[in-house]
């Protein structure tokens, strides 16, 4: 039983052009006509394939295949409808109409799993609108309660309310959340890893951590004529250093372990002529594994008051903010191992280093995913693409780790 690519492929560049601006990237914000047409046309093809797709309470497009045993909870396979401004194609799009093309493969097949399968169309992940990443996932599993949606307004002061009242697909009717017994997404990798090795696909283990601080070095603006080399207290020496070392810490990672980046480095006053007396430097580092993390972190604070005795520098380091890595679940990413198997491919595994709709459902509901590569490693561009065999590839692979899913006796 084989996912049809050609159909897949077709629908990929069906939803590309909505929303496509001049230049080839997608504009299609959550909630807005965009959004709206895009989840119009996949729920036509949903209904085509015999589904009965709707709208959740906050704009999720969700069709269910009926399972064997009606008083299970479902198996969600999905992903994001919206789009980054002059975004690309694959990001959330593929994953979407992947959980499509499984349930309609499954449904031509005669086949009905034993737990019901729901595709899920997130309508905001990419957080563009209201500031909130991820936020339909959050609302999803009611870490934002209704309570606080007055709270979720846009630049101009318009409130997720009024976009909530105001999105309308003509013909779909409202629908209630399934539960879930489990959440399965298929997304691109976003990343140059599979690409560079010419792989196809892959489970992702957990999606990495991230600590990031701001770190404030102060020394003594002065005259950059008249001030001795040995006078000074140049707070970019002191910077300078920190911003090498934190690049080192990830170089000497082990590959794939670390990333380290200083991404804000500000020099104050900012003139050519004066000594700097203050540098604002943003630091941020992700890792998929915790304890590796704390020790990092660690490694950084003796790095920043180092850097600033050297020197003869103030410095003040804000307190950490620290996202967790979140491991995917033990039986899904068992599924989607095994699926890669089922679907002809060697198995492989890897973690994610950006987030996603699965990194918020996982915190509540037993979590997999599965990537397939990025052209170049670009996304969040018009220059991302995915191979239509990879696409198919990683569906397939998606329909199998569903299927394991919906007969799993543990879940
Ligand atoms: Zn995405």
């Amino acid at each position: 039983m084989n996912v049809d690519e050609r159909r897949l492929w077709d629908r990929i560049e069906r939803l590309g052009r909505v929303g496509a601006v001049e230049g080839g990237g997608i504009v299609r914000p959550p909630y807005g006509t965009t959004h709206a047409e895009a989840v119009g046309l996949v729920a036509t093809w949903a209904r085509a394939a015999g589904l009965e797709p709707g709208l959740d309470a906050t704009g999720n497009l969700i069709a269910t295949l009926p399972g064997r045993d009606p008083s299970l909870a479902s198996i969600g396979l999905g992903s994001h409808l919206d789009t980054v401004p002059n975004g690309g194609r694959f990001d959330g799009g593929l994953g979407v109409l992947a959980a499509l093309e499984v349930l309609q493969t499954l449904g031509e097949a005669g086949i009905t799993p034993r737990r019901p399968l729901s595709l899920l169309g997130f309508a905001d992940e990419e957080g563009n609108t209201f500031g909130i990443g991820v936020l339909s996932a959050q609302l999803w599993i009611g870490e934002i309660p209704p309570e606080r949606f007055g709270e979720i307004r846009d630049r101009d002061g318009r409130g997720l309310e009024r976009y909530l009242a105001d999105f309308d697909v003509p013909g779909l009717p409202r629908v209630e959340r399934p539960d879930l017994a489990a959440y399965l997404e298929l997304h691109v990798e976003q990343g140059p890893v599979l690409d560079t090795d010419g792989g196809v696909a892959a489970a992702v283990t957990g999606i990495v951590g991230i600590s990031r601080t701001t770190v404030v070095f102060r020394g003594e603006a002065n005259h950059a004529g008249t001030t001795p080399m040995a006078m000074r207290k140049d707070a970019l020496w002191g910077a300078a250093e920190l911003a090498l070392a934190v690049r080192d810490l990830g170089v000497a990672a082990t590959e794939g372990d670390v990333v380290s980046t200083v991404g804000v480095f500000e020099v104050f006053p900012g003139a050519t002529n004066v000594v700097p007396g203050e540098v604002r430097m943003r630091i941020e580092m992700r890792c998929p594994d915790e304890d590796q993390m704390a020790s990092l972190r660690e490694r950084v604070e003796t790095l920043v008051a180092e850097a600033a005795s050297r020197h003869g520098l103030q410095v003040a380091l804000e307190a950490w903010h620290h996202a967790p890595a979140v491991p995917m679940h033990p039986v899904p990413l068992r599924a989607t191992r095994r699926a890669l198997v089922d679907a002809g491919l060697p198995e492989r595994s890897m973690p994610s280093w950006a987030g996603h709709d699965a990194k918020v459902l996982a915190r509540r509901i037993p979590t997999g995913m599965l990537f397939v590569p990025s052209r170049g490693g670009y996304s969040h561009s018009p220059l991302e693409h995915t191979d239509a065999a990879h696409c198919a590839a990683g569906a397939q692979a998606l329909l199998h780790a569903a299927l394991r899913l919906a007969d799993e006796a543990t879940l």
